[in-house]
């Protein structure tokens, strides 16, 4: 079993990913436009129901998180498709990356619970629902 080293610990030749468990290869996040309605948290709290959703708040935008590994990530957590990997998994770098940083953001929700708890606190009170009132799907917002 690898042990965690720190960063200023590695040795000439060594990278950083070689002491990681592949945390970068374990989920994917995408930006969303800021909640600002009931409804607009009422679709997060939906997405939050799939499981393995979290949503995160750095620098004041918003992220749905999807907690969800990689199928090219080894048991060793090495990459299995590293010739032909992503873009995205070739421009990222060990520089700031999470390998000794366990998701500090600036606000973290992991259940539907924590972020209808955080609408009832910074929104009006919430209209109450008429039989009338439609019903839809969330859309992200492109
Ligand atoms: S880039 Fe960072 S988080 Fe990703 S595998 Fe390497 S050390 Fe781990
Ligand atoms: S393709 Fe490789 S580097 Fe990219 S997320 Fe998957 S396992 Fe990680």
């Amino acid at each position: 079993m690898r042990t965690q080293v720190k960063r200023e610990e590695l040795k000439d030749g060594e990278v950083l990913c070689q002491y990681c468990t592949g945390k970068c290869c374990r989920y994917f996040a995408l930006p969303i436009e800021t909640p600002t309605t009931w409804e607009d948290y009422d679709h997060i709290r939906w997405y939050m129901m799939h499981g393995s959703v979290s949503m995160f708040v750095d620098e004041g935008s918003w992220y749905i998180m999807v907690h969800a590994d990689c199928e090219h990530l080894l048991p060793n957590n090495f990459c299995g498709a590293y010739e032909t990997r992503p873009s995205i998994c070739r421009k990222y770098t060990t520089d700031d990356c999470e390998y000794d940083n366990d998701a500090a953001h600036e606000k973290l929700f992991e259940t539907p619970d924590q972020i209808w708890e955080y609408a009832h606190a910074v929104l009006p009170v919430r209209p109450r629902r008429t039989v009338d009132d439609p019903v839809s799907l969330p859309v992200i917002a492109g």
